[in-house]
């Protein structure tokens, strides 16, 4: 669902302006013990559409001590929303630190609709009126507390709420995979074979045209497209450059992708060139697979020797599924599709907000985090901001050390399922 940020300097009116528009329904973020009781995260509806509100004040007053800042709600919302509900005092006007919030606002770049609260009467709509000279369109005059002006304001929201939020997983055709691996790995063989027919490759020595091109290839009764099979299917050059190229083209290759199956060579060492086209893999952000090909030449040593490596080598990447095939035969070739259906499925998971902060209280409750300087950090909620690949925001006071965000990661795959799939944990600290 979109997500719709309500940020605004403390006493505008936020909370009441998020009551007004729930309806005082049922907030959706559960009170669990060990995690903040501060309900910030709303399922919220207008005119039949359904979006997330996000109050960035419900946890402004509750941290004790802890000077509020403005700059760092407004970038909490930055990261969240879709749209942002700038609202600002009508009687006082514009102040510094509204100033100081409009500009981490605007830098974003996300739609603003500028609310221009407590305006009781017809009186107050002036004041408001006067609110066009910050150059974000229309002023929106409102009551929170008495709800004058609300329908207006929820109506101007929706015009500018996309149908989808921008961590929304959105079908758009056939999957992309990244076909990927160091030269003779068996790439071309691969594909040859998933396609269903011989081709011939010809070595393309002038290497004229540089454009990907994409195939598309029935597999398992879906089609799929492979990006940039041009690069895989013309022999690269074995020519000084010829690395930087292929590296070149891998990076492309995953740009355009959302799932890459690294093929790797089972009847030799694992290389630290495979382990590089690995690492440019999780930079990316994609889904990943992992294939063994050549498997019909393997004996029962290297069989062995091979499971010792991926264990020594491969451990960073144990959530990704694994194949092992043989492009020559085709010997468990059919097996590519459950696992990239697998790994794209993880990709494009979603955990509701409510489920996420339930898992975490439950988790910090039984393991808290360690205390340092005799201090205890708090853990205040957490949100998946984006899919494709998830990415979480932990939100929390003090600090919370590597090992720990390592912890939850590993808990949160073994909760959830995510295999094949890259797991990003951000943490937002409030001191
Ligand atoms: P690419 O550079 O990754 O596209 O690799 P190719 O598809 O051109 O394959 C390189 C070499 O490995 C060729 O001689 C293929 O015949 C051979 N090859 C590819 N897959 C297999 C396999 O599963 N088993 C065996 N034995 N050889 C293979």
């Amino acid at each position: 669902l979109p997500v719709v940020a309500v940020v605004g300097r403390p006493n505008v009116g936020k909370s009441t302006l998020v009551n007004r528009i729930l309806g005082r329904r049922e907030a959706v973020v559960e009170d669990v013990p060990g995690v903040t009781r501060d309900r910030v995260f709303y399922e919220a509806e207008w005119a039949g559409k359904d979006f997330w509100l996000v109050d960035t004040g419900g946890w402004e007053e509750k941290v004790d001590g802890i000077a509020y800042r403005v700059a760092e709600q407004a970038e909490v919302a930055v990261e969240l929303a879709d749209v942002v509900m700038f609202v600002v005092d009508a009687n006082v006007g514009i102040t510094t630190t509204d100033e100081q919030l409009l500009k981490v606002l605007r830098r974003s770049q996300r739609p603003i609709v500028l609310v221009a609260n407590k305006v009781d009467d017809q009186r107050g709509e002036l004041e408001a009126a006067a609110l066009w000279n910050l150059g974000l369109g229309e002023p929106f005059p409102v009551s929170a507390l008495h709800g004058r002006g609300s329908g207006d304001l929820l109506d101007a929201v929706l015009a500018v709420l996309p149908e989808e939020g921008r961590g929304d997983a959105v079908d758009h055709g056939p999957r992309r995979i990244a076909l990927v691996g160091r030269p003779n790995v068996g790439k071309s063989s691969l594909l040859n074979r998933l396609a269903g027919e011989r081709r011939v490759v010809v070595d393309d020595l002038a290497g004229t045209t540089r454009d990907p091109v994409d195939e598309k290839i029935t597999l398992g009764g879906k089609e799929w497209t492979f990006v940039d099979t041009a690069g895989i299917r013309r022999r690269v050059l074995q020519s000084s450059g010829a690395d930087y190229y292929a590296s070149l083209r891998t990076r492309s290759a995953l740009d355009r992708a959302e799932v890459a199956v690294v093929l790797i060579e089972a009847n030799e060492p694992i290389s630290t060139q495979d382990l590089k086209i690995i690492d440019m893999v999780l930079e990316s952000g994609r889904a990943l697979v992992l294939a063994f090909n050549k498997w019909d030449l393997l004996d029962e040593e290297r069989r062995h020797q091979l499971e010792f490596e991926i264990e020594k080598d491969l451990g960073h990447v144990s959530w990704a599924p694994r194949v092992n095939l043989s492009a020559k035969t085709g010997r468990h070739a059919e097996k590519l599709v459950p696992a990239l259906e697998q790994a794209l499925e993880s990709w494009d998971q979603r955990i509701p907000t409510g489920r996420l902060n339930a898992f975490l209280g439950t988790l910090v409750a039984a393991h808290p985090h360690p205390l340092r300087g005799g201090k205890q950090s708090r853990i205040l909620f957490a949100t998946q901001a984006r899919t494709r690949p998830p990415r979480f925001v932990i939100f929390a006071t003090g600090f919370l050390e590597h090992g720990y965000r390592r912890f939850i990661e590993r808990r949160l795959r073994e909760d959830f399922e995510f295999t094949g799939s890259p797991v990003v944990i951000g943490v937002r600290i409030r001191e």
